[in-house]
């Protein structure tokens, strides 16, 4: 048999590059060590395609195709598996504080209603109050969005995994330590139980992406920091909202049965793990700005994790500038359950062809950018 194709990093990305690859009949191995503030362990999974950075703009046709991806796959990897990830389409409901915001999310109501599957529609103060009184009264109107879809981001990655080993593909718990290379080609890595063989590489690690790793020096890529998010989990009794609510960052999303997240943050540094009293508060009145009405909840889970995060905003996805068969995905920011599939798609073609594809220098990882 053929030495494997190696991915560093099981968070979405690496899952669902596994998944992608084993699906192709390659040899495939997962080296992940499962730290604290991964990303994909702690987040609200939502699967969205008509906002994010570079939208409208360069990720727009991308971000359709990540959609649409994860939709031709979902039913296959939920049967496959035998886990059910909570895959279901949810209704949105954005908050416009001011007329700026007003004008902001009107224009995003045609690349809802173009896309097959979506729809949108303003609606004024009364009839937002109408549709749930418990929403504030202090908001100017708000888009109401259908389509979206929302995942258990932790199952689906679970999920892809337990795919890609009933396909053979080998998992490991370990910390990548070392890679061996000779002129461009990176020939073993080490996780601290001696050099394997490998294929190829594909690094997907996350924001602590630039954690020394003996002999690995992929050239000059663009840098990615962690900008860290926190979520409380919580429960009500009380009727849940009909649909997620949000403005900005602040939001309500479905999650499961009674439970519900509360968001958001960014922030650049502090800790990761359970998140403190005052962020808590600060989520809460977050929440109760957005649905004053709503029955306060029970905090049942309160934790940060840790976006991969570029300065552009664009991921970081393709060939290394040193090595001919080192792969990079990384700098998924706050989309990286949504792209997921799609960087799976690209890479794994990418290593199919030996070479980077120009159609996606756009999210390069040697592109030019402020390399810090
Ligand atoms: C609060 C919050 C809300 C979000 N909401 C959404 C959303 O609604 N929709 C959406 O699409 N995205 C969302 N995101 C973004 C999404 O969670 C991330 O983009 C995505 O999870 C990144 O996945 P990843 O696989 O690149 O990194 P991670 O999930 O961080 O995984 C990286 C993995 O690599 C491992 N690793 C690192 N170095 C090594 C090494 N040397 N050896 C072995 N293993 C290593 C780590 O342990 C980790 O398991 C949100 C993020 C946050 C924080």
């Amino acid at each position: 048999m053929k030495d494997p194709i190696a991915i560093v990093g099981a968070g979405i990305a690496g899952a669902y590059l596994a998944y992608r690859l084993a699906r192709d009949g390659h040899a495939v191995l997962v080296v992940d060590d499962a730290r604290p503030g991964r990303a994909t362990g702690w987040n609200p999974g939502g699967i969205n395609p008509l906002h994010g950075p570079g939208f409208p703009g360069a990720m727009e046709g991308f971000y359709r195709d990540a959609f649409r991806l994860h939709a031709e796959h979902h039913e296959y990897v939920q049967a496959r598996s035998g886990t059910d990830f909570g895959w279901r389409v949810v209704d949105r409901l954005f908050l416009a504080k001011d007329e700026q915001e007003a004008v902001q999310l009107r224009s995003l109501a045609d690349k809802y209603n173009e896309l097959e599957g979506f729809s949108a529609q303003w609606m004024d103060p009364a009839e937002i109050g109408r549709w749930d009184a418990r929403v504030g009264e202090s908001w100017v109107g708000g888009l109401m969005t259908r389509g979206n879809v929302r995942v258990d981001a932790e199952r689906y990655r679970q999920a892809l995994l337990a795919v890609a080993g009933s396909m053979g593909a080998e998992i490991i718990s370990g910390t990548l330590k070392a890679v061996a290379t000779r002129d461009r080609a990176i020939e073993s890595i080490d996780w601290g139980h001696g050099a394997v063989a490998i294929r190829h590489l594909c690094m997907a690690t996350g924001s602590r992406s630039d954690d020394p790793i003996a002999g690995w020096s992929p050239g000059k890529i663009v840098p990615v920091t962690p900008a860290i998010g926190d979520l409380l989990l919580v429960r009500s009794s009380d009727a849940p909202p009909l649909a997620d609510v949000s403005n900005g960052l602040t939001a309500i999303y479905q999650h499961d049965g009674d439970h519900f997240w509360i968001g958001g943050t960014v922030r650049a540094d502090g800790p990761l793990g359970e998140t403190s009293e005052t962020i808590e508060r600060a989520l809460l009145a977050g929440a109760h700005s957005l649905m004053p009405g709503w029955k306060a909840p029970e905090v049942v889970a309160r934790s940060s994790a840790a976006r991969p995060a570029t300065a552009d905003g664009l991921p970081a996805v393709g060939q290394t500038p040193n090595y001919a068969n080192g792969w990079i995905i990384n700098g998924l920011g706050g989309k990286g359950i949504l792209l997921s599939a799609w960087t799976a798609e690209i890479v794994a073609r990418m290593i199919g062809a030996e070479a980077a594809l120009n159609e996606f220098a756009t999210v390069s990882p040697d592109r030019p950018a402020d390399h810090g």
